[in-house]
């Protein structure tokens, strides 16, 4: 917060398609869709008319125990694109509390459902996950920056070591390692199957931990490794769905599906917050019963399901179906691909990683150790704020810089951003 205040802060008016504009009247493309969520661009004309239109008939109204327009069209909407069997939609108005719901709801349906099994009351989690920064969502964390301050006020979560091939724990490298990340897994799965409720995880990318690729093959694991201990797979697609990796969820790239699957960030193309947990109809079924056996979900968040922002997400689902966004999308994620290729000559990138649209970049102090820099150094800080010069913002992880541009930026922006984050990293460390 000193820095903060030392430093100019930077106060966005504008925006239009991928760039932003300041207060000062200052251009600057916009390298992290706006904290991963913008889709579409700014200002896109069919999300701003929904808005506006929507704005005519009602602003909100409660979905305790009513329902809306837009609500249920979104619904409808997420369930035909959602992987196979995802048939019921929960709202809610952040990934933390969609992330809460999923958690809730696996283990309110062990405890409750025909099905289910009362003495399964534990969450499995990975090392590095991020589930968002509510007390629930903390508790099956990984990141010790973000979470352990909070410890002793959290459940306790059984932790699988994630797939960070670049830090294997195992000291192993893929793919002679043979996974054996997932052998820990089904180790883990196997003593505890009796008290697992569920397991969650962000498929093929841990985000916040540093853009964390996980190698192929691995999630289809996951989910099998679930199915065969009776353990709830819940995958939080808050910040890869939507097109960030190239698929509208990163599940499908394994053929993978959840029985609970979260999802906010991208869903209104980046206009409004808006949340929604997805379930199978055997979770559904779990809940059902006589009122006074009250087998209710008793969980409602008072702008659940808003109207205005419901509406921008169907109108965000109708630009991916009318611009056939994913499939003009290929060939960024190639060309993406090929100008990554000239940083991997950066004399402090330990390791580029890409997935689809969502890039981190690795600075370490030298290569053959992979030492960290230490965190008095502010590598990422100081890359950003010399990127931030050159007219782009970006906002790194610890010393990964992250780009996840939207998912409507050219051709030839993607080359300003690479050129700029390019010149930006050299600024900053080519001295070093
Ligand atoms: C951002 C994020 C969350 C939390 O979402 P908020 O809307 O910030 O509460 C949860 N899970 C993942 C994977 C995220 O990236």
């Amino acid at each position: 917060m000193r820095d903060y205040v030392k430093e100019k802060p930077l106060i966005i008016e504008e925006g239009n398609g991928c760039t932003l504009r300041d207060t000062d009247g200052n251009e600057y493309l916009d390298g992290v869709s706006s904290l991963w969520t913008n889709v579409h661009g700014h200002r896109r004309e069919g999300i701003d008319r929904a808005v506006k239109t929507q704005l005519g008939k009602i602003a909100h109204s409660t979905m305790l125990g009513l329902s809306n327009v837009p609500a249920i069209r979104c619904a409808k909407k997420l369930v035909e694109i959602a992987p196979q069997g995802l048939s019921k939609v929960f709202y809610s108005d952040n990934g933390s509390t969609a992330v809460e719901i999923a958690l809730k709801m696996a283990f309110q349906y062990q405890q409750q459902a025909p099905a289910g099994d009362r003495a399964k009351t534990r969450f499995i989690s990975l090392t590095n996950a991020y589930h968002g920064d509510t007390i629930g969502a903390v508790s099956v964390g990984g990141i010790d920056l973000f979470h352990a301050t909070y410890k002793t006020l959290l459940f306790s979560s059984l932790k699988a070591e994630s797939p960070y091939c670049y830090r294997c724990v195992f000291g192993k490298s893929y793919p002679d390692c043979g996974l054996a990340c997932l052998g820990q897994m089904e180790e883990l799965m196997k003593k505890h199957a009796h008290e697992a409720a569920a397991l969650i995880i962000e498929p093929l990318v841990q985000g916040a931990a540093g853009i964390i690729v996980q190698p192929p093959g691995y999630l289809k694991r996951v989910r099998e490794l679930c199915t065969r201990y009776n353990i709830i797979m819940i995958a939080d697609e808050v910040a890869v769905g939507f097109g960030k990796t190239g698929t509208m969820f990163a599940c499908e790239h394994e053929d993978v599906a959840p029985d609970i699957m979260a999802v906010a960030k991208g869903i209104t193309g980046g206009y409004l917050p808006l949340a929604a947990t997805l379930a199978t109809e055997k979770i559904y079924e779990g809940f059902l019963g006589e009122y006074d056996e009250f087998k209710t979900f008793f969980h409602g968040h008072t702008y659940t399901g808003n109207p205005l922002a419901c509406a921008a997400a169907v109108a965000s689902l109708e630009i991916f179906e009318e611009e056939r966004t994913l499939e003009g999308l290929q060939g960024k994620i190639k060309h993406l691909t090929e100008r990554l290729e000239s940083f991997r000559s950066l004399k402090h990138a330990g390791e580029v990683r890409q997935r689809g649209f969502m890039v981190g970049i690795e600075l370490v102090v030298g290569k053959d150790t992979r030492e960290p820099f230490a965190p008095a150094e502010k590598i990422g800080h100081r890359i950003i704020l010399e990127a931030r010069k050159r007219g782009l913002i970006i906002r790194p992880l610890g010393n990964v810089i992250v780009l996840m541009p939207p998912l409507s930026m050219t051709t030839s922006e993607l080359d300003r951003l690479c050129d700029i984050t390019f010149a930006a990293i050299r600024a900053v460390t080519e001295g070093l």
